[in-house]
């Protein structure tokens, strides 16, 4: 939040992190974009955005990220992926691409597009406890579901059919929608609340 030392970062490869800062400064953080290990050592935290996971995959390994940012998450910096995000975070991918990696961290398999192309991106109201009353409005985009959870993973929202959009897991928070979207700004104030607590 405004005043504390290190700023949040979010990962700035590809995808709509600009939405993600906005956000975060809206709210009075000091947010920054992160594109270099050396961004990455200063943040006190870390958003990965919705946009491609296979170019991200690619960017990251290119950019020398990759390695650090898996160091980063098994110490612990709280990280929160939306989207593409959620499938760099998880430690299964189903249909990946051929080689595609993810950062990994969280104990799920996630499937990419999973809504297929009959619906490719819709919007829903999800309750989700942690962020309270009233329902949340959820902006899916070729979303990622998650297909299967391990024991140490908390399920924070499932859609009405079951399905799980939303998972934290220690540090790591993922879902498969997008709150920088809809100007609801609670799941960015359950993350600073994370950050602020592993400060
Ligand atoms: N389908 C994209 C992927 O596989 C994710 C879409 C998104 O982030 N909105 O990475």
């Amino acid at each position: 939040m405004a005043g504390s030392s290190a700023p949040v970062g979010v990962l700035a490869l590809q995808g709509d992190f600009r939405e993600h800062i906005a956000v975060l400064r809206g709210l009075g953080a000091d947010a920054i974009p992160v594109r270099r290990p050396t961004e990455l050592s200063e943040v006190s935290g870390l958003i990965i955005p919705g946009g491609e996971s296979s170019v991200m995959d690619k960017l990251s390994r290119m950019f020398g990220l990759a390695e650090p940012l898996k160091a980063a998450i098994a110490s612990g910096l709280p990280v929160w992926g939306t989207c593409a995000g959620l499938i760099m975070l998880a430690d299964r991918v189903l249909d990946a691409i051929d080689g595609q990696e993810s950062f990994g961290g969280l104990d799920i398999a996630v499937r990419r597009n999973a809504f297929g192309s009959q619906l490719d991106s819709f919007e829903t109201e999800l309750d989700i406890p942690v962020v309270g009353e009233p329902s949340l409005h959820a902006v899916f985009i070729r979303a990622p579901v998650v297909e299967s959870v391990g024991v140490g993973v908390t399920t924070l929202a499932s859609l009405h059919d079951g399905r799980v959009v939303a998972v934290e897991q220690g540090n790591l928070l993922g879902t498969s929608f997008h709150p920088e979207m809809t100007g609801d700004t609670r799941f960015h104030e359950y993350f600073l609340g994370k950050v602020a607590a592993a400060a």
